[in-house]
């Protein structure tokens, strides 16, 4: 079998409104209405190595937005029979809590990330700028781990990761955000992890209220439907609830928090 096999985890989950994360919602002249959000990293399993997506991050700690925690990542790879240590590569979409929490614990790992992405956080944590912002210094203490240590890898355009995994930066939710396209065992996947975090923001292109740059989240969005119609590939936005209600839980014991993308 050829092919990553691809599982979301989900760590966290809360419910919003349209009207409260899509970008001028009510300008669209549609009903308002809840959003399942789910918080989600991403396990890729290939032949001979595991990779991660994002890393989640610890809700009992901080929930940042009314987030209800699930699992804890360290639990949560437990329960996929991964150990942290062995896990070869984490890809970090971008440098916000919810997708690099943990990052701690993937001490042999090469990190991968964004360079826009550790230019403007790294720049505001030297000009003391953390204050109420998306990362904290701790946060980040883990990506300096990693460069000091040899481990980080900062891409600038479209890079395979490895075969089979390529990113391509497109920045707008964040400056340096990433979207990995992975050949998974069923076929291409986009995983969108904030590039995207809704099916409407892909269907319609509509942006999310969070951003850096509006025009690079709207020139994202229409990569995602670009490529989605050159190869083929499933996109998977990295915050619906619905991409469990479409794709298979795993078997056994991780079923209540784990899907099988492909
Ligand atoms: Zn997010």
């Amino acid at each position: 079998m050829s092919g990553f096999e691809v599982v979301q985890v989900r760590y966290g989950e809360r419910v919003t409104r349209k009207s409260a994360v899509l970008h001028e919602y009510s300008s669209y002249g549609e009903p308002d209405g809840d959003l399942q959000m789910d918080y989600n990293f991403w396990v890729l399993r290939g032949a001979s190595k595991t990779m991660l997506l994002d890393t989640g991050y610890d809700i009992a700690e901080r929930d940042w937005l009314g987030e209800q925690p699930v699992i804890p990542t360290a639990d949560a790879l437990a329960l996929l029979g991964i150990d942290p240590l062995e896990v070869s590569t984490v890809v970090t979409s971008h440098f916000h809590y919810d997708h690099i929490g943990h990052l701690g614990l993937f001490r042999n790992a090469e990190v991968v990330a964004g360079a826009a992405e550790y230019d403007y956080w790294f720049g505001k944590w030297d000009r003391g700028e953390l204050a109420g912002e998306f990362a904290t210094a701790g946060h980040l203490e883990a990506v300096r781990l990693a460069e000091q240590e040899g481990r980080l890898r900062l891409v600038r355009e479209e890079t395979e990761v490895c075969p089979g995994v390529t990113v391509h930066p497109v920045g707008g939710h964040s400056p340096g955000e990433l979207l990995t396209v992975v050949e998974a065992r069923s076929g291409p996947l986009i995983l969108a992890a904030d590039a995207a975090h809704f099916y409407e923001q892909i269907e319609h292109e509509w942006p999310f209220f969070a951003f850096t740059d509006l025009g690079e989240m709207r020139r994202a969005l229409s990569l995602i439907n670009r490529l989605a119609a050159e190869t083929g590939a499933t996109v998977i936005p990295g915050h619906d609830g619905r991409v469990r209600e479409k794709f298979p839980a795993v078997a056994g014991r991780a079923a209540e928090i784990a899907t099988v993308l492909g």
